[in-house]
């Protein structure tokens, strides 16, 4: 069998579970299963592969077919133009969160030795690409649960940063990081309405349903942000940028304006309410 026949039956056989990215997903795993770059997959189409590999890549097709990610699959995801492993346990970093990272760049600019905290850090995407692009930061990444947690310092050892400090521990817990003053916190949440979860696609159901469920209204985690870490935690002239859906920024917006001088609702590359902003 050669490359090209390969990728042809991945195709079909993805298509034939309604899979839309088909040709992508195929050329991904065909690419992963061989080890070879996409230079490669496009110059040696004609090229016979070996049974062993040819199998492994069938194994990869089926796994895609019963709905597991793409993004578990191949075990990374580029987020940020860095890379991050990602797995069972943690949430697939998103482009939109990528508008998220470049806000925080804007606002951390103008701070000497900026100290920056991430809430529900989860793969660490946001934290350590802060990081990657203002080196003098210091980024505090915190994740609650074991699986995200070896995830993110697996990917702070992958990118070789060392101004990221990771810390096992709940948002809801006032003690945390109790000697450390911050200049900007931000998070991407769980942001579900509880009900919703059912009505997640089947690969989004994959993902761990910790990152996702955001209690009741889908703002628990929204509320406690705004009324301990923007009002009790964070200094004068700091900042808070949160992700969230949608539907969700005009009120997350009210829960901030209580205790924020100026707030803002950013909207992503899609036109759509994405980031909620605060200054102290
Ligand atoms: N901060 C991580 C991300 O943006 C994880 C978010 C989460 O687990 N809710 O991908």
């Amino acid at each position: 069998m050669t490359i090209n026949e390969a990728y042809r039956s991945g195709i079909d056989m993805l298509k034939s579970n309604r899979l839309t990215d088909a040709e992508f997903d195929a050329r991904c795993l065909l690419e992963f299963a061989l080890d070879i770059d996409p230079t490669r997959f496009f110059i040696s189409r004609s090229e016979l592969i070996d049974v062993k590999k040819a199998e492994y890549y069938f194994t990869l097709i089926n796994r895609r077919m019963n709905g597991e990610p793409l993004q578990y699959i191949l075990g990374k995801w580029e987020f940020m133009s860095n890379e991050f492993c990602v797995g069972k346990g943690v949430l697939i970093p998103r482009p939109e969160t990528e508008k998220l990272v470049e806000l925080a760049k804007e606002y951390l600019t103008d701070i000497e030795k900026p100290v920056v905290v991430d809430l529900c850090s989860g793969s660490g995407c946001i934290a350590i690409s802060i990081a990657k692009l203002i080196p003098d930061a210091t980024v505090y990444a915190v994740e609650k649960y074991d699986d995200a947690f070896c995830y993110l310092t697996k990917n702070i050892s992958l990118n070789e940063v060392n101004n990221v400090v990771a810390v096992q521990g709940d948002l809801f817990d006032k003690e945390l990081l109790r000697d450390v003053s911050a200049d900007l916190i931000v998070s991407n949440p769980p942001y579900i309405r509880k009900a919703d979860i059912e009505t997640l696609s089947d690969e989004v159901k994959c993902e761990p349903v910790t990152a996702l469920d955001g209690g009741e209204d889908g703002y628990d985690f929204y509320r406690f942000l705004s009324s301990y870490w923007l009002n009790e935690f964070l200094d004068k002239n700091g900042a808070v940028m949160v992700e969230c859906a949608e539907d969700q920024g005009d009120y997350i917006s009210e829960l901030f304006s209580e205790y924020s001088e100026k707030n803002e609702i950013i909207y992503d590359f899609n036109g759509l309410q994405r980031i909620v902003t605060a200054y102290k």
